[in-house]
């Protein structure tokens, strides 16, 4: 089969196509034929070799869609021929053809297309976490999504928007604007704009918001701490450097900064996420948003495309 190989740490251009042999499964293991796979910062940044994650060579991913070729001994859950998405893999994503631990493989919706499954395994289930999990948002509440045009925010506002919050997302370009409102957000600012705060501020009557998602909190988080109201949260999910921030912001609020990695969440909450995402599909109020889709042999470019400026939506590759 076909399949992206890493052999050495490096930019987007040490991502190569190389045949290599099908693997098999195994007890407790599922194969699938991938139809389509997500792509996240978080393959770039584990290629770059920053970050840990994978041991050389390996064929990078976690979060692809497609059909089941194959089951190991013992799995139950899942026959061949079933749609699926996974949340992990054990062999790598970015292949034709990728093996998973059944607890990572999640049932695909019929009307949601494999490109849509391949958006959902990191992104949503982080949007999902870190809104109900960490900052445990509640109906009625004003939430900030910081970077509504990803993969993340697209997910979170159209989850937030569904439980019945006040959303107000960010993005940089009037077409990550209208995405944001499409996906249910209520209002709009521009991160970019030199007073966003103010008008966050105006919106709220002065204020403050409940819960914000932070996308960049090195770039954000020290202006976050004073957009909160009482009781505040804030949840770090993407960060990129070192940031300062004055503490005396948290102590009148009575705020919180939480930190959050999904790699941390044990397996009985990624088992009640999937539960809700797969509700959250059947009944239509999460419908992943596929902003671009390119042929596996194009992995690089993709790593390229998904640190971008003016993101909209996932970036997806085709096998
Ligand atoms: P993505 O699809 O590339 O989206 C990035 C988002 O960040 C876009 O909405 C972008 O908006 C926004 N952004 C850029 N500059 C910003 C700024 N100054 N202020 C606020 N937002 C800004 O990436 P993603 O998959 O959604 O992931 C988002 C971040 O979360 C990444 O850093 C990723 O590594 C991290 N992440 C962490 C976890 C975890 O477990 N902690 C899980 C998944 C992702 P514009 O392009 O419109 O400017």
């Amino acid at each position: 089969m076909k399949a992206i190989r890493v052999t050495e740490h490096g930019g987007p251009e040490v991502l190569k196509l190389e045949e290599v042999a099908k693997p098999t499964a195994g007890p407790g293991q599922v194969l699938i034929q991938v139809k389509a796979v997500g792509i996240n910062p978080v393959d770039t940044y584990i290629r770059s070799g920053n970050y840990p994650g994978a041991t050389l060579p390996y064929t990078p991913g976690r979060d692809c869609a497609g059909i089941v070729e194959s089951i190991g001994e013992g799995v139950k859950e899942f026959r061949k021929g079933d749609r699926v998405y996974t949340s992990g893999t054990i062999t790598g994503a970015y292949a034709e053809f990728a093996l998973a631990e059944v607890r990572t493989v999640h049932a695909l919706p019929e009307k949601n297309s494999f490109a849509q499954g391949a958006a959902l395994g990191i992104p949503y289930a982080t949007a999902y976490r870190a809104l109900f999990h960490k900052a445990q948002a509640r109906a009625g509440e004003w939430l900030l999504v910081h970077g509504a045009s990803g993969g993340v925010g697209t997910a979170a506002v159209q989850l937030a928007r569904a439980a019945g919050l006040n959303v107000i997302g960010t993005t940089s370009t009037p077409e990550g604007e209208k995405l944001a409102r499409e996906n249910g957000a209520h209002h709009v600012l521009n991160h970019s704009s030199a007073n966003y705060t103010e008008e966050l501020m105006r919106l709220t009557e002065n204020r403050g918001v409940d819960v914000i998602l932070e996308m960049l909190a090195n770039v954000n988080l020290g202006k976050d701490l004073t957009l909160l109201a009482k009781f505040g949260r804030v949840v770090v999910i993407g960060s990129r450097g070192k940031v300062e921030i004055n503490p005396r912001d948290t102590m009148g609020r009575d705020a919180s900064i939480h930190g959050m990695m999904l790699f941390n969440a044990p397996d009985h909450d990624l088992k009640s996420i999937h539960a809700a995402l797969y509700a959250g599909l059947e009944n239509g109020t999460l419908n992943p948003v596929v902003g671009e889709e390119m042929p596996l042999k194009d992995a690089a470019k993709a790593h390229v495309a998904v640190l971008e400026p003016g993101a909209y939506g996932k970036i997806i590759l085709v096998p």
